[in-house]
């Protein structure tokens, strides 16, 4: 079924002055103003019942820090999801350095949807009580931590915008890069023809253009093997040409 909607991403934050942000700038900038996605930043903080705006609490048990209170993120996950023209089934996201590593094949499914729902943590975390009320999918950036998840949702954002139908241009295709066959990326060059003494491979001015298709796929693999262990694994298991990872 096609989906004439455009895309939409709502983001439920305690800072939503950090959007767009990066997301209004350059590709995602242009399809935001063109209307090709669409984008509801809600503040967290305006579900909150009593007169100090609290959303936080110090955590059961013990321990340092505070939590995001699951009564008031719950709250604003159902306003959010209760404004007009929002799709009725959709992703809804929570990110967090425990969640499941994000991948180029998660960011083509997300961005072949309607668009998620997406919570971005601060403080300790999130009370699990709302995470599994309201099946928050966690969704990790990185094996690091951040201080909140905006920078993470715009990650997320910015890489599904960018697959979404008249974003890239054919001089930003998709179709080659880092991930397209469970492979990275081959090396680029440009001009100028030599650079402190380096001048750029002699096959990729050869002309040749079946040759520079397999001096690219060699250094995709080499990178691959040398770099990523865990894709080469993927890869080499795939039948050629049909890895996606
Ligand atoms: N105490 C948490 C832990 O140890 O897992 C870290 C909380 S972190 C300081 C605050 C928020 O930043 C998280 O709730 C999450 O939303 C976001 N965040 C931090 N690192 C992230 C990552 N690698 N990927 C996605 N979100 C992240």
């Amino acid at each position: 079924m096609t989906n004439l909607s455009p895309w939409h991403a709502t983001v439920l934050t305690l800072f939503p002055e950090m959007f767009p942000g990066p997301l209004g700038v350059s590709l995602a900038g242009k399809a935001l103003a063109s209307g090709v996605w669409t984008l509801d930043t809600r503040d967290i903080r305006d579900a909150a019942t009593d007169r100090h705006r609290s959303v936080d609490d110090t955590p059961a048990g013990g321990g340092p820090g505070m939590v995001l209170r699951a009564d008031v993120l719950a709250a604003a996950i159902d306003a959010a999801d209760a404004a007009p023209d929002r799709p009725k089934e959709r992703p809804r996201l929570l990110m967090s350095p425990r969640g499941r590593p994000l991948t180029q094949s998660r960011v083509r499914e997300l961005a072949a949807g309607p668009g998620p729902l997406i919570v971005c943590g601060r403080f300790e975390g999130v009370d699990q009580r709302v995470i599994e009320a309201r099946a928050l999918e966690e969704v990790s950036i990185g094996d690091y931590v951040l201080s909140g998840g905006e920078i993470a949702a715009i990650a997320l954002i910015d890489a599904c915008v960018r697959l979404l139908p008249g974003v890239m241009g054919k001089a930003e295709s998709a179709s080659e890069e880092s991930f397209s066959e469970s492979l990275l990326e081959y090396p680029q060059y440009t001009r100028p023809q030599a650079f402190e003494g380096q001048p750029i491979p002699e096959i990729l001015i050869s002309g040749d253009h079946a040759k520079v298709a397999s001096w690219r796929r060699a250094e995709s693999e080499a990178l691959t093997r040398a770099r990523r262990p865990d894709l080469w694994v993927t890869y080499e298991s795939a039948p050629k040409g049909t890895t996606k990872e």
